[in-house]
C-alpha cells in the first residue's frame, strides 16, 4: 500500500516538474569572439552549467536547451561580449518539437541562430 502511495506521489511529481519545465523560459546564448577575452567569468557562474570552455579559451554554448535566459552571464560579462534573448513561447514550442524529432533520428538539432561568432561589430 504503502508502495503504491510512494508512486502516485511521484507520478504526480513528474507531472509537475513536466509542467514547470514546459513553462520555463528559455534562452538563446550569442557569443561574440572578438570581444571575449576568456575570462571565464561566464562559464563559471551560469547557474544551468551551459558554457564550457573550448581548447582556445572561449566560451562555447555547449547545452542551449539548459539556457533559462536568467541573464546573468550577459549582465556580468566585462567585454559585453555575450549576449542573450529570451525565446519566444512559439520558438520554444518549435525546437521542442525538433528536439524531439532528432531524439527520433528523424531531424538534425537546430539552434536559432550562431551561438558562437567571430564578428565584433553586430550586436
Ligand atoms: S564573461 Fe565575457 S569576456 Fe569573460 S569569457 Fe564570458 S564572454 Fe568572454
Ligand atoms: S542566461 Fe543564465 S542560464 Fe543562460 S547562459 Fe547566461 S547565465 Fe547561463
Amino acid at each position: 500500500m504503502a508502495t503504491e502511495e510512494t508512486a502516485e506521489e511521484s507520478a504526480v511529481q513528474v507531472h509537475k516538474e513536466g509542467k514547470s519545465r514546459a513553462a520555463r523560459p528559455r534562452g538563446h546564448v550569442k557569443v561574440f569572439g572578438t570581444w571575449c577575452k576568456g575570462c571565464g567569468i561566464c562559464v563559471e557562474f551560469c547557474p544551468q552549467g551551459v558554457l564550457t570552455m573550448d581548447s582556445q579559451g572561449r566560451p562555447v554554448v555547449a547545452f542551449p536547451e539548459k539556457c533559462t535566459a536568467c541573464h546573468w552571464c550577459d549582465t556580468h560579462c566585462p567585454d559585453l561580449a555575450i549576449i542573450v534573448r529570451r525565446l519566444e513561447p512559439e520558438e520554444v514550442k518549435e525546437l521542442t518539437e525538433l528536439a524531439e524529432l532528432a531524439g527520433q533520428g528523424a531531424a538534425p538539432a537546430v539552434q536559432p541562430g550562431p551561438v558562437h561568432s567571430q564578428e565584433g561589430g553586430e550586436r
